[in-house]
C-alpha cells in the first residue's frame, strides 16, 4: 500500500544536522518529516567525542583562524539550548563535563608561550594551579601544565534522544536504499519505503539531505549533481577498565592535539576512554594491531603515571564526511549546496549544527509555512531508534 503526504520540508538523515534543522523548522511553523535509514546518528554523531568546541582547538597556532572565529559563538547557543532556554530545548540531554582540560607534557616548555599569551585564548581558558587539579592530574607524577577550557562535552545518545522525544511525530524509519527524488516545477516528489515494505509518496517544497556520508549516494541521483563530498578517515581507540573520567586534550607541538580523550560509561558500567586527536588521524593509515600498539605507546608517554595494565582495548574506523575542499582540508564552516529545491548539507562539526540550520533557513526561500497540521495517516509508520555507542556495539573485538 502507498500512503501520500505533503510537507513543506523533507529531511533525509537523522544525525545532529538533520535533527537540529528539524527542530528549527518545526519552531518556525513548517511541516516537516525526517526520514532516517538506519538509527539516529550511527554514522558520525554517536561516534563523535561530543565536544562543543568554541574554537580553542583551532587556535593552537596562536592566532584565531577562520574556523575558530566561526565556531566561537557555538558554545553559547548550545548552552542556552542545554539549559532549556534556547531553541531547541535540549534540557534532557546529559552534559558529561562542563569543561575540558588541556595539558602539556613537561618537555613542551616554552614553545607555547605565544599561544597562551594570545588575548583571545586567555578569555577561553584558565591555567589551573596544582591545588585545583582534577584526577588524574592531581598526581604528584604530573609535571606539565594544565588549563581548563570553557567548552562542554555531551552524552551524544541523550542528545539524540532529546530530539527524538520532542519531534517523534516527524520521524520516519525508512529503507536507505529506496529513496527516490524527482524534482518538479512545484517542489520535489520523494518516494520512500518503510523497512517492512510500505510505500510513501511525499510531496515536499524543499528536500534537505543531511545523511552524512550517505549524502554522496543520494546526491548522485540529483539531476544537477553538484554536491562533492570528502571523507577524512580516523581510527579511534577505545580503552575500558578502572580509569578516571577524563575530558582532555594533550597538546603537542603541532596545531592538532596529540590525543583528545573523552570518557563514557558503557552498558556494563565500565569506564571507557575514547581517544581521538592525532593518534586517530595518523592511525587511520595503520592496521588494527599497529594502531593498538601505537596508541598504547602514546598513552604511556603522555600519561605515564596512569596504570593501564588491566584495561581492554579496541579500535573504530570512522570517516568524517564533509563538503569537499581544495586539498581535502577541513572546511571552516558547514557546507550547503543547493540543487534547485534540494539542499545537500554537512555540518563539518557537531558543534556547528546550529550554524548549518541557520544557513538552510536563510536559503530555503519559503516565507510562510503552508502545511502545519502534521502528518495525518502516518501514526503507524515505524520510528528510528537511537544508535548505540561504538563501545556498546555487539561483536566488537577487545584485547
Ligand atoms: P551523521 O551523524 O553521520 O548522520 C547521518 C545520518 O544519516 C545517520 O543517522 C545515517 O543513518 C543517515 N543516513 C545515511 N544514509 C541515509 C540514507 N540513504 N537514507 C536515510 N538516512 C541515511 N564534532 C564536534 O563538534 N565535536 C566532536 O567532539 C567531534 N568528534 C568527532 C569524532 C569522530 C570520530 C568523528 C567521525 C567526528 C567528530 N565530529 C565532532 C564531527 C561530527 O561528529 C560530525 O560533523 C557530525 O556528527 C555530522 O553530523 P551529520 O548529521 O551530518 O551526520
Amino acid at each position: 500500500m502507498t500512503s501520500e503526504a505533503q510537507v513543506d520540508v523533507a529531511i533525509v538523515g537523522g544525525g545532529i544536522a538533520g535533527l537540529w534543522l528539524l527542530a528549527r523548522l518545526r519552531h518556525a511553523g513548517f511541516s516537516c518529516v525526517l526520514c532516517e535509514g538506519h538509527a539516529l546518528g550511527p554514522g558520525q554523531t554517536v561516534a563523535s567525542q561530543g565536544i562543543i568546541h568554541g574554537g580553542t582547538k583551532y587556535s593552537l597556532t596562536g592566532k584565531l583562524s577562520g574556523a575558530a572565529e566561526a565556531i566561537g559563538a557555538m558554545p553559547g547557543i548550545w548552552r542556552a539550548a542545554l539549559q532549556g532556554q534556547g531553541e531547541p530545548d535540549l534540557s534532557r540531554a546529559t552534559i558529561l563535563s562542563e569543561h575540558q582540560y588541556l595539558w602539556t607534557t613537561e618537555s613542551l616548555g616554552s614553545k607555547l608561550t605565544g599561544f597562551f599569551a594570545g588575548k583571545a585564548m586567555k578569555a577561553r581558558m584558565q591555567p589551573l594551579q596544582r591545588d585545583r587539579h582534577p584526577e588524574p592530574f592531581a598526581e604528584r607524577a604530573f609535571h606539565g601544565s594544565l588549563y581548563q577550557l570553557d567548552e562542554p562535552v555531551l552524552d551524544t545518545r541523550t542528545l539524540l534522544s532529546a530530539f527524538s522525544d520532542a519531534y517523534a511525530d516527524s520521524l520516519l524509519h525508512i529503507d536507505p536504499n529506496a529513496v527516490r527524488l524527482e524534482i518538479g516545477d512545484d517542489g520535489v516528489r520523494m518516494a520512500v519505503r518503510a523497512p517492512s515494505g510500505e510505500q510513501l509518496s511525499l510531496r515536499a517544497r524543499r528536500v534537505i539531505l543531511t545523511a552524512g556520508a550517505g549524502n554522496e549516494a543520494l546526491a548522485r541521483a540529483l539531476p544537477a549533481a553538484a554536491a562533492p563530498m570528502q571523507r577524512r578517515p580516523l581510527q579511534m581507540v577505545m580503552v575500558r577498565g578502572e580509569l578516571p573520567a577524563l575530558y582532555a586534550h594533550c597538546l603537542g607541538v603541532s596545531a592538532n592535539p596529540r590525543a583528545t580523550i573523552t570518557s563514557n560509561r558503557d552498558r556494563a558500567g565500565r569506564q571507557v576512554w575514547y581517544v581521538g586527536g592525532q593518534v586517530a588521524e595518523i592511525g587511520a593509515n595503520r592496521t588494527h594491531d599497529e594502531q593498538l600498539h601505537a596508541a598504547h605507546a602514546e598513552l604511556a608517554e603522555i600519561l605515564p603515571w596512569v596504570d593501564l595494565a588491566h584495561t581492554e582495548w579496541a579500535t573504530l574506523r570512522v570517516d568524517r564526511a564533509e563538503g569537499r575542499q581544495p586539498g581535502g582540508h577541513r572546511p571552516d564552516l558547514p557546507v550547503l549546496n543547493w540543487s534547485g529545491p534540494v539542499g545537500v548539507a554537512w555540518p563539518t562539526k557537531l558543534a556547528l549544527a546550529p550554524r548549518l540550520a541557520e544557513m538552510v533557513m536563510d536559503g530555503l526561500g519559503l516565507d510562510t509555512p503552508t502545511q502545519a497540521e502534521g502528518l495525518p495517516g502516518l501514526d503507524e509508520w515505524p520510528r528510528p531508534e537511537v544508535a548505540p555507542y561504538p563501545w556498546d556495539v555487539e561483536g566488537r573485538t577487545w584485547s
